[in-house]
Protein backbone atom coordinates (compact mmCIF):
# COMPACT_ATOMS: atom_id res chain seq x y z
CA UNK A 1 0.00 0.00 0.00
CA UNK A 2 1.07 3.53 -0.75
CA UNK A 3 1.67 5.74 1.97
CA UNK A 4 -0.94 8.35 1.95
CA UNK A 5 0.37 11.73 2.99
CA UNK A 6 -2.65 14.62 3.70
CA UNK A 7 -1.16 18.41 3.31
CA UNK A 8 -3.27 21.18 4.90
CA UNK A 9 -2.45 24.30 3.16
CA UNK A 10 -1.90 25.04 -0.61
CA UNK A 11 0.41 27.97 -0.35
CA UNK A 12 4.39 28.30 -0.91
CA UNK A 13 4.33 25.64 1.96
CA UNK A 14 2.32 23.46 1.32
CA UNK A 15 3.08 22.99 -2.66
CA UNK A 16 6.98 22.96 -1.58
CA UNK A 17 5.90 20.00 1.04
CA UNK A 18 3.84 18.09 -2.01
CA UNK A 19 6.43 18.60 -4.39
CA UNK A 20 8.88 17.10 -1.56
CA UNK A 21 7.05 14.05 -0.67
CA UNK A 22 6.39 12.77 -4.33
CA UNK A 23 10.95 13.71 -5.03
CA UNK A 24 11.19 11.48 -1.59
CA UNK A 25 8.72 8.38 -2.67
CA UNK A 26 7.16 9.28 -6.28
CA UNK A 27 4.16 6.67 -5.12
CA UNK A 28 3.28 8.40 -2.12
CA UNK A 29 -0.68 9.26 -2.09
CA UNK A 30 -1.02 13.01 -1.45
CA UNK A 31 -3.64 15.03 -0.64
CA UNK A 32 -3.84 18.54 -0.12
CA UNK A 33 -6.64 20.87 1.22
CA UNK A 34 -7.00 24.32 0.61
CA UNK A 35 -9.77 26.51 1.62
CA UNK A 36 -9.35 28.67 -1.25
CA UNK A 37 -10.46 28.34 -5.25
CA UNK A 38 -6.73 28.35 -6.18
CA UNK A 39 -3.32 27.03 -5.99
CA UNK A 40 -0.31 27.79 -7.65
CA UNK A 41 -0.28 31.95 -7.77
CA UNK A 42 2.12 33.96 -6.44
CA UNK A 43 0.47 36.38 -3.67
CA UNK A 44 3.69 38.25 -4.09
CA UNK A 45 2.31 39.77 -6.98
CA UNK A 46 -1.09 41.33 -6.20
CA UNK A 47 0.44 44.63 -5.13
CA UNK A 48 1.95 44.94 -8.13
CA UNK A 49 -1.03 44.01 -10.41
CA UNK A 50 -2.99 46.75 -7.99
CA UNK A 51 0.08 48.96 -8.80
CA UNK A 52 -0.23 48.88 -12.70
CA UNK A 53 3.29 47.34 -13.14
CA UNK A 54 1.57 43.57 -14.29
CA UNK A 55 -1.02 43.95 -16.27
CA UNK A 56 -3.19 40.69 -15.50
CA UNK A 57 -3.56 38.69 -12.52
CA UNK A 58 -3.83 35.24 -14.93
CA UNK A 59 0.33 36.55 -15.01
CA UNK A 60 1.03 35.42 -11.35
CA UNK A 61 -0.38 31.79 -11.84
CA UNK A 62 2.57 29.56 -11.84
CA UNK A 63 1.30 26.21 -12.92
CA UNK A 64 -2.43 24.95 -14.37
CA UNK A 65 -4.70 23.00 -12.05
CA UNK A 66 -3.82 19.75 -14.69
CA UNK A 67 -0.50 20.24 -13.60
CA UNK A 68 -1.14 18.95 -10.21
CA UNK A 69 -3.15 16.41 -11.39
CA UNK A 70 -0.12 15.26 -13.79
CA UNK A 71 1.87 15.02 -11.07
CA UNK A 72 0.06 13.08 -9.07
CA UNK A 73 -1.31 15.65 -6.52
CA UNK A 74 -4.80 15.29 -5.77
CA UNK A 75 -5.89 18.84 -4.46
CA UNK A 76 -9.31 19.40 -2.97
CA UNK A 77 -10.28 22.99 -3.34
CA UNK A 78 -12.45 25.08 -1.17
CA UNK A 79 -12.02 22.50 1.65
CA UNK A 80 -11.76 23.52 4.85
CA UNK A 81 -9.91 21.24 7.04
CA UNK A 82 -11.84 21.49 10.76
CA UNK A 83 -10.31 18.93 12.70
CA UNK A 84 -7.40 16.69 13.34
CA UNK A 85 -7.11 13.42 15.73
CA UNK A 86 -3.57 12.62 16.54
CA UNK A 87 -4.59 9.83 17.85
CA UNK A 88 -6.48 8.23 15.50
CA UNK A 89 -4.10 9.77 12.71
CA UNK A 90 -7.27 11.85 11.15
CA UNK A 91 -7.97 14.97 9.46
CA UNK A 92 -12.13 16.45 9.22
CA UNK A 93 -12.17 18.17 5.98
CA UNK A 94 -15.81 19.64 5.67
CA UNK A 95 -18.13 18.11 3.30
CA UNK A 96 -15.97 14.46 3.35
CA UNK A 97 -15.61 13.27 6.86
CA UNK A 98 -12.83 11.91 9.01
CA UNK A 99 -10.15 11.13 6.51
CA UNK A 100 -6.87 9.25 7.65
CA UNK A 101 -2.96 10.08 6.70
CA UNK A 102 0.19 8.12 7.55
CA UNK A 103 2.12 11.44 7.37
CA UNK A 104 -0.17 15.12 8.00
CA UNK A 105 1.93 18.38 6.36
CA UNK A 106 0.64 21.42 8.27
CA UNK A 107 0.69 24.61 6.45
CA UNK A 108 -1.86 26.84 7.51
CA UNK A 109 -0.12 30.19 7.08
CA UNK A 110 -1.14 33.01 8.24
CA UNK A 111 -4.01 35.20 9.57
CA UNK A 112 -3.38 39.51 9.79
CA UNK A 113 -3.70 40.70 13.15
CA UNK A 114 -7.00 41.61 13.97
CA UNK A 115 -6.79 45.62 14.51
CA UNK A 116 -9.02 45.06 17.74
CA UNK A 117 -11.17 48.28 17.07
CA UNK A 118 -14.97 48.54 16.13
CA UNK A 119 -16.51 48.54 12.61
CA UNK A 120 -14.33 44.98 11.61
CA UNK A 121 -17.20 44.03 10.34
CA UNK A 122 -17.64 47.12 7.72
CA UNK A 123 -17.27 46.55 3.93
CA UNK A 124 -14.60 47.97 2.48
CA UNK A 125 -11.55 46.63 4.38
CA UNK A 126 -9.42 44.91 2.26
CA UNK A 127 -7.09 42.53 3.59
CA UNK A 128 -4.77 41.40 0.78
CA UNK A 129 -4.50 37.63 0.46
CA UNK A 130 -6.55 35.60 -2.16
CA UNK A 131 -6.25 36.25 -5.91
CA UNK A 132 -9.48 35.88 -6.51
CA UNK A 133 -10.85 38.90 -4.00
CA UNK A 134 -8.15 40.93 -5.38
CA UNK A 135 -9.21 40.69 -8.71
CA UNK A 136 -12.69 41.94 -7.18
CA UNK A 137 -10.69 44.61 -5.53
CA UNK A 138 -8.90 45.46 -8.57
CA UNK A 139 -12.44 46.80 -9.71
CA UNK A 140 -13.33 48.60 -6.37
CA UNK A 141 -9.49 50.54 -6.21
CA UNK A 142 -10.85 51.39 -10.22
CA UNK A 143 -13.26 53.81 -8.51
CA UNK A 144 -11.32 54.47 -5.10
CA UNK A 145 -10.36 58.19 -4.88
CA UNK A 146 -9.40 58.18 -1.54
CA UNK A 147 -7.40 54.62 -0.05
CA UNK A 148 -6.04 54.11 3.87
CA UNK A 149 -3.43 51.83 4.46
CA UNK A 150 -3.62 50.73 7.82
CA UNK A 151 0.25 50.10 9.45
CA UNK A 152 3.41 50.10 7.68
CA UNK A 153 4.48 46.47 7.45
CA UNK A 154 6.69 44.99 4.63
CA UNK A 155 2.89 44.41 2.90
CA UNK A 156 1.77 47.73 3.88
CA UNK A 157 5.11 49.17 2.07
CA UNK A 158 3.85 47.72 -1.14
CA UNK A 159 0.30 48.46 -0.97
CA UNK A 160 1.21 51.92 0.05
CA UNK A 161 3.54 52.49 -3.24
CA UNK A 162 0.89 50.70 -5.46
CA UNK A 163 -2.03 52.79 -4.81
CA UNK A 164 -0.27 55.90 -4.88
CA UNK A 165 1.21 54.44 -8.81
CA UNK A 166 -2.29 53.95 -9.27
CA UNK A 167 -3.30 57.42 -8.86
CA UNK A 168 -5.19 56.99 -5.63
CA UNK A 169 -4.87 59.56 -3.09
CA UNK A 170 -3.23 57.83 -0.22
CA UNK A 171 -3.04 58.07 3.73
CA UNK A 172 -0.60 55.67 5.75
CA UNK A 173 -1.57 54.95 9.34
CA UNK A 174 1.04 53.54 11.56
CA UNK A 175 1.98 53.73 15.01
CA UNK A 176 5.81 53.93 15.29
CA UNK A 177 7.62 57.05 14.27
CA UNK A 178 8.73 55.61 10.99
CA UNK A 179 7.78 52.80 8.69
CA UNK A 180 8.52 49.47 9.03
CA UNK A 181 9.41 50.63 12.54
CA UNK A 182 9.55 47.00 14.43
CA UNK A 183 12.50 45.93 12.02
CA UNK A 184 13.90 48.83 9.70
CA UNK A 185 16.14 51.77 10.93
CA UNK A 186 15.03 55.04 10.98
CA UNK A 187 17.80 56.43 8.47
CA UNK A 188 17.02 53.48 5.83
CA UNK A 189 13.35 54.62 5.69
CA UNK A 190 14.06 58.59 5.76
CA UNK A 191 14.27 58.43 1.49
CA UNK A 192 11.70 56.19 1.23
CA UNK A 193 9.42 58.16 3.32
CA UNK A 194 10.10 61.20 1.37
CA UNK A 195 9.62 59.64 -2.34
CA UNK A 196 5.97 58.74 -0.75
CA UNK A 197 5.72 62.64 0.26
CA UNK A 198 6.87 63.22 -3.58
CA UNK A 199 4.12 60.60 -5.00
CA UNK A 200 1.45 62.13 -2.64
CA UNK A 201 1.23 60.34 -0.14
CA UNK A 202 -0.18 61.61 3.61
CA UNK A 203 1.95 59.76 6.13
CA UNK A 204 0.06 59.68 9.78
CA UNK A 205 3.09 58.39 11.89
CA UNK A 206 2.49 58.08 15.87
CA UNK A 207 -0.86 57.34 14.59
CA UNK A 208 -2.94 54.92 16.44
CA UNK A 209 -6.36 53.40 14.57
CA UNK A 210 -9.13 53.77 17.19
CA UNK A 211 -12.06 52.40 14.79
CA UNK A 212 -13.09 51.86 11.69
CA UNK A 213 -16.07 54.64 10.75
CA UNK A 214 -19.13 53.60 8.37
CA UNK A 215 -22.00 54.57 6.79
CA UNK A 216 -25.02 52.09 5.93
CA UNK A 217 -22.66 48.88 6.58
CA UNK A 218 -19.57 50.24 4.29
CA UNK A 219 -16.21 51.97 5.49
CA UNK A 220 -16.05 55.94 4.81
CA UNK A 221 -12.90 56.71 6.88
CA UNK A 222 -10.87 55.99 9.99
CA UNK A 223 -10.36 57.60 13.87
CA UNK A 224 -7.33 57.85 14.70
CA UNK A 225 -5.03 59.18 17.56
CA UNK A 226 -4.63 62.30 14.91
CA UNK A 227 -8.26 62.51 14.42
CA UNK A 228 -10.36 61.19 11.56
CA UNK A 229 -9.48 60.57 7.89
CA UNK A 230 -11.98 59.46 5.09
CA UNK A 231 -11.42 56.81 3.07
CA UNK A 232 -13.64 54.74 -0.11
CA UNK A 233 -11.10 51.85 1.05
CA UNK A 234 -9.28 50.89 3.76
CA UNK A 235 -6.26 48.38 3.16
CA UNK A 236 -5.32 46.50 6.28
CA UNK A 237 -2.01 45.82 6.30
CA UNK A 238 -1.25 44.78 10.10
CA UNK A 239 1.16 42.00 10.94
CA UNK A 240 1.05 38.45 9.85
CA UNK A 241 0.21 35.92 13.18
CA UNK A 242 0.50 32.02 12.55
CA UNK A 243 -2.59 30.29 11.74
CA UNK A 244 -1.59 27.91 14.45
CA UNK A 245 -6.31 26.95 15.14
CA UNK A 246 -6.32 23.34 13.76
CA UNK A 247 -2.50 22.91 15.49
CA UNK A 248 -3.92 23.98 18.96
CA UNK A 249 -6.45 22.91 19.06
CA UNK A 250 -5.20 19.12 18.38
CA UNK A 251 -2.89 19.89 21.52
CA UNK A 252 0.68 20.35 18.99
CA UNK A 253 3.57 22.06 20.95
CA UNK A 254 2.78 25.90 20.26
CA UNK A 255 5.65 28.40 21.25
CA UNK A 256 5.68 31.81 22.49
CA UNK A 257 5.97 32.97 19.20
CA UNK A 258 1.83 31.31 18.69
CA UNK A 259 3.80 29.30 16.19
CA UNK A 260 4.20 25.78 15.20
CA UNK A 261 6.78 24.43 17.40
CA UNK A 262 9.25 22.29 15.05
CA UNK A 263 12.61 20.92 15.15
CA UNK A 264 14.92 20.66 12.24
CA UNK A 265 13.13 17.79 10.25
CA UNK A 266 9.75 20.09 10.63
CA UNK A 267 8.25 17.87 12.38
CA UNK A 268 6.88 18.70 15.15
CA UNK A 269 5.67 17.67 18.77
CA UNK A 270 3.23 14.73 17.12
CA UNK A 271 4.58 11.88 15.84
CA UNK A 272 3.92 11.91 11.93
CA UNK A 273 3.04 15.48 11.91
CA UNK A 274 5.44 18.23 9.65
CA UNK A 275 4.72 21.86 10.01
CA UNK A 276 6.01 24.38 7.71
CA UNK A 277 5.92 28.14 6.52
CA UNK A 278 4.16 30.97 8.27
CA UNK A 279 2.06 28.79 10.94
CA UNK A 280 5.89 28.03 12.32
CA UNK A 281 8.26 29.81 14.47
CA UNK A 282 12.16 28.97 13.63
CA UNK A 283 15.07 30.32 15.69
CA UNK A 284 17.01 33.39 14.52
CA UNK A 285 20.35 31.89 13.74
CA UNK A 286 22.43 34.86 15.60
CA UNK A 287 20.25 34.72 18.51
CA UNK A 288 17.97 32.00 18.91
CA UNK A 289 15.09 33.66 19.53
CA UNK A 290 11.86 32.15 18.09
CA UNK A 291 10.88 34.38 14.47
CA UNK A 292 7.38 33.76 13.15
CA UNK A 293 6.06 35.43 10.10
CA UNK A 294 8.76 34.65 7.79
CA UNK A 295 8.72 34.69 3.73
CA UNK A 296 7.21 33.10 0.87
CA UNK A 297 10.94 31.63 0.37
CA UNK A 298 11.29 30.16 3.67
CA UNK A 299 7.82 28.78 3.81
CA UNK A 300 8.32 27.56 0.12
CA UNK A 301 11.73 25.87 1.62
CA UNK A 302 10.94 24.37 4.83
CA UNK A 303 7.98 23.17 2.59
CA UNK A 304 10.12 21.15 0.94
CA UNK A 305 12.29 19.66 3.85
CA UNK A 306 8.70 18.70 5.92
CA UNK A 307 7.94 16.72 2.46
CA UNK A 308 10.73 15.35 1.74
CA UNK A 309 10.90 13.76 5.61
CA UNK A 310 6.95 12.82 5.34
CA UNK A 311 7.86 11.34 2.13
CA UNK A 312 10.33 8.95 3.84
CA UNK A 313 13.67 11.00 2.64
CA UNK A 314 15.89 12.69 4.87
CA UNK A 315 16.31 16.52 4.78
CA UNK A 316 17.09 19.81 7.22
CA UNK A 317 16.17 23.22 7.38
CA UNK A 318 18.42 25.41 9.50
CA UNK A 319 18.01 28.31 11.49
CA UNK A 320 17.55 31.39 9.74
CA UNK A 321 19.82 34.56 8.82
CA UNK A 322 16.65 36.38 6.94
CA UNK A 323 17.73 38.40 3.88
CA UNK A 324 14.84 40.51 2.86
CA UNK A 325 14.31 43.62 0.67
CA UNK A 326 11.25 45.62 -0.91
CA UNK A 327 10.93 48.15 -3.31
CA UNK A 328 9.46 51.00 -1.42
CA UNK A 329 8.60 53.96 -2.89
CA UNK A 330 11.17 55.20 -5.25
CA UNK A 331 13.97 52.92 -3.63
CA UNK A 332 14.60 49.85 -2.71
CA UNK A 333 15.13 48.46 0.85
CA UNK A 334 16.62 45.45 2.23
CA UNK A 335 18.99 43.73 5.01
CA UNK A 336 20.17 40.73 6.59
CA UNK A 337 19.33 39.69 10.26
CA UNK A 338 19.19 42.61 11.62
CA UNK A 339 19.85 46.43 11.85
CA UNK A 340 19.99 49.28 15.07
CA UNK A 341 16.23 48.96 15.70
CA UNK A 342 16.21 44.93 16.79
CA UNK A 343 19.84 45.18 18.30
CA UNK A 344 18.90 47.79 20.34
CA UNK A 345 15.31 46.17 21.40
CA UNK A 346 17.18 43.03 22.03
CA UNK A 347 20.51 44.78 24.16
CA UNK A 348 23.13 43.76 21.62
CA UNK A 349 26.39 45.42 21.81
CA UNK A 350 27.18 46.64 18.18
CA UNK A 351 30.15 48.66 15.87
CA UNK A 352 28.56 50.29 12.62
CA UNK A 353 29.98 50.33 9.43
CA UNK A 354 28.25 52.60 6.89
CA UNK A 355 29.12 54.17 3.35
CA UNK A 356 26.90 55.65 0.71
CA UNK A 357 28.34 53.90 -2.56
CA UNK A 358 26.79 53.53 -6.24
CA UNK A 359 25.15 50.42 -8.15
CA UNK A 360 27.13 50.92 -11.18
CA UNK A 361 29.74 52.79 -12.46
CA UNK A 362 29.11 57.32 -11.75
CA UNK A 363 29.51 57.72 -15.57
CA UNK A 364 27.01 55.05 -16.60
CA UNK A 365 23.38 55.93 -17.01
CA UNK A 366 20.99 54.77 -14.47
CA UNK A 367 23.48 54.67 -11.55
CA UNK A 368 22.05 54.44 -8.27
CA UNK A 369 22.82 55.65 -4.75
CA UNK A 370 23.02 52.49 -2.49
CA UNK A 371 23.28 53.04 1.19
CA UNK A 372 25.06 49.93 3.42
CA UNK A 373 24.87 49.65 7.13
CA UNK A 374 26.73 47.23 8.58
CA UNK A 375 26.40 45.83 12.40
CA UNK A 376 29.16 43.85 13.65
CA UNK A 377 29.83 42.16 17.34
CA UNK A 378 32.63 44.54 19.06
CA UNK A 379 35.85 43.06 19.41
CA UNK A 380 35.57 40.06 16.96
CA UNK A 381 34.24 42.13 14.19
CA UNK A 382 31.84 39.30 13.13
CA UNK A 383 29.19 40.73 10.77
CA UNK A 384 25.60 40.38 12.94
CA UNK A 385 23.12 42.18 10.76
CA UNK A 386 22.95 44.99 7.48
CA UNK A 387 20.68 47.40 6.48
CA UNK A 388 20.56 48.86 3.05
CA UNK A 389 18.23 51.32 0.50
CA UNK A 390 19.73 52.42 -2.84
CA UNK A 391 17.88 52.97 -6.15
CA UNK A 392 17.41 49.98 -8.58
CA UNK A 393 19.06 47.44 -8.40
CA UNK A 394 21.79 44.98 -6.71
CA UNK A 395 19.57 45.05 -3.05
CA UNK A 396 18.64 41.72 -3.28
CA UNK A 397 21.61 40.14 -4.37
CA UNK A 398 23.30 42.11 -1.20
CA UNK A 399 20.90 41.34 0.94
CA UNK A 400 21.02 37.53 -0.05
CA UNK A 401 25.43 37.61 0.48
CA UNK A 402 25.34 39.56 3.49
CA UNK A 403 22.78 36.69 5.33
CA UNK A 404 25.68 34.27 4.46
CA UNK A 405 27.92 36.39 5.74
CA UNK A 406 26.04 36.66 8.92
CA UNK A 407 25.64 32.93 9.13
CA UNK A 408 29.40 31.51 7.99
CA UNK A 409 31.01 34.17 10.29
CA UNK A 410 32.85 37.20 8.51
CA UNK A 411 34.05 39.53 10.34
CA UNK A 412 34.43 43.36 8.49
CA UNK A 413 38.25 42.92 7.64
CA UNK A 414 37.26 40.03 5.71
CA UNK A 415 34.54 41.91 4.25
CA UNK A 416 36.59 44.85 3.15
CA UNK A 417 39.17 42.69 1.68
CA UNK A 418 36.67 41.11 -0.39
CA UNK A 419 36.75 40.72 -4.40
CA UNK A 420 34.10 42.24 -6.44
CA UNK A 421 32.99 42.55 -9.74
CA UNK A 422 33.01 45.57 -11.75
CA UNK A 423 31.61 46.55 -15.00
CA UNK A 424 30.41 50.10 -15.23
CA UNK A 425 26.37 48.91 -16.45
CA UNK A 426 26.22 46.67 -13.51
CA UNK A 427 28.79 47.18 -10.86
CA UNK A 428 31.11 50.12 -9.71
CA UNK A 429 34.95 49.76 -9.02
CA UNK A 430 34.45 50.36 -4.92
CA UNK A 431 31.70 48.07 -4.36
CA UNK A 432 29.03 49.68 -1.26
CA UNK A 433 30.09 46.80 0.97
CA UNK A 434 33.88 47.16 0.86
CA UNK A 435 33.66 50.69 1.57
CA UNK A 436 31.34 50.61 4.48
CA UNK A 437 33.97 47.77 5.93
CA UNK A 438 36.54 49.66 4.92
CA UNK A 439 35.36 52.68 6.75
CA UNK A 440 34.51 51.07 9.98
CA UNK A 441 37.45 49.50 10.37
CA UNK A 442 39.04 53.20 9.75
CA UNK A 443 36.55 55.09 12.31
CA UNK A 444 37.51 51.69 14.54
CA UNK A 445 41.13 52.20 14.08
CA UNK A 446 40.57 56.15 15.14
CA UNK A 447 38.88 55.12 18.49
CA UNK A 448 41.85 53.08 19.30
CA UNK A 449 39.33 50.08 18.94
CA UNK A 450 40.33 48.63 15.70
C1 LIG B 1 -0.13 40.22 -0.71
C2 LIG B 1 1.04 39.37 -0.35
C3 LIG B 1 2.32 39.76 -0.71
C4 LIG B 1 3.41 38.96 -0.40
N1 LIG B 1 4.67 39.35 -0.77
C5 LIG B 1 5.72 38.55 -0.54
C6 LIG B 1 7.01 38.87 -1.02
O1 LIG B 1 7.20 39.90 -1.69
N2 LIG B 1 8.04 38.02 -0.76
C7 LIG B 1 7.85 36.85 -0.06
O2 LIG B 1 8.81 36.11 0.15
N3 LIG B 1 6.63 36.50 0.39
C8 LIG B 1 5.58 37.32 0.16
N4 LIG B 1 4.33 36.94 0.57
C9 LIG B 1 4.21 35.60 1.16
C10 LIG B 1 3.74 35.57 2.57
O3 LIG B 1 4.10 36.68 3.30
C11 LIG B 1 3.93 34.27 3.27
O4 LIG B 1 5.22 34.14 3.78
C12 LIG B 1 3.55 33.05 2.48
O5 LIG B 1 2.31 33.21 1.84
C13 LIG B 1 3.45 31.89 3.46
O6 LIG B 1 3.09 30.74 2.78
P1 LIG B 1 2.33 29.59 3.55
O7 LIG B 1 2.14 28.50 2.57
O8 LIG B 1 3.00 29.30 4.84
O9 LIG B 1 0.90 30.22 3.95
P2 LIG B 1 -0.27 30.87 3.12
O10 LIG B 1 0.20 31.48 1.87
O11 LIG B 1 -1.00 31.73 4.11
O12 LIG B 1 -1.19 29.64 2.72
C14 LIG B 1 -2.00 28.99 3.67
C15 LIG B 1 -2.80 27.91 2.98
O13 LIG B 1 -3.45 27.14 3.97
C16 LIG B 1 -4.81 26.95 3.61
N5 LIG B 1 -5.53 26.71 4.87
C17 LIG B 1 -5.39 27.34 6.05
N6 LIG B 1 -6.21 26.79 6.98
C18 LIG B 1 -6.86 25.78 6.34
C19 LIG B 1 -7.84 24.84 6.76
N7 LIG B 1 -8.29 24.81 8.02
N8 LIG B 1 -8.32 23.96 5.86
C20 LIG B 1 -7.87 23.97 4.57
N9 LIG B 1 -6.93 24.83 4.13
C21 LIG B 1 -6.44 25.72 5.01
C22 LIG B 1 -5.18 28.21 2.86
O14 LIG B 1 -6.31 27.97 2.05
C23 LIG B 1 -3.89 28.43 2.05
O15 LIG B 1 -3.92 27.62 0.90
C24 LIG B 1 3.21 37.74 0.28
C25 LIG B 1 1.92 37.35 0.63
C26 LIG B 1 0.84 38.15 0.33
C27 LIG B 1 -0.54 37.71 0.72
Amino acid sequence: MPRRTVIVGGGAAGLGAAGGVKAADPDAEVTVYTEYEDIAYSPCGIPYVHGGEIEDFQRLFLAGKQAYVDAGIDVHYNTEVTALNIARKTVTAAAEGEVSYDRLVLGTGFDYADPGVPGGDLEGLYYVKNIREAMEWDKVLDRTKVAVVVDASPLGLEMVTALAHRGIETHLVDPNPWALGEMADPDIMAPVEESWREMGVKLHFNTTLEAFLGDGGHVRGVQTSAGEFPADVVVVCTHKTPNNALASAAGLRIGTTGGIVVDERMATSADGVFAAGDCTEIPHGFTQVPLQGLTGSHAYAQGKVAGTNAGGGSRTYQSVYVPWGTPAGKWVIGGASFGETTATALGIPYVLATAEGISRARYYPGVHKIKVKLLAEPGSLRLIGAQMVGGGEGIKERADFLAMAVKFGFTLHDLSTMENVYSPPIGALNEPIVVAATNGLNELAKAGKG
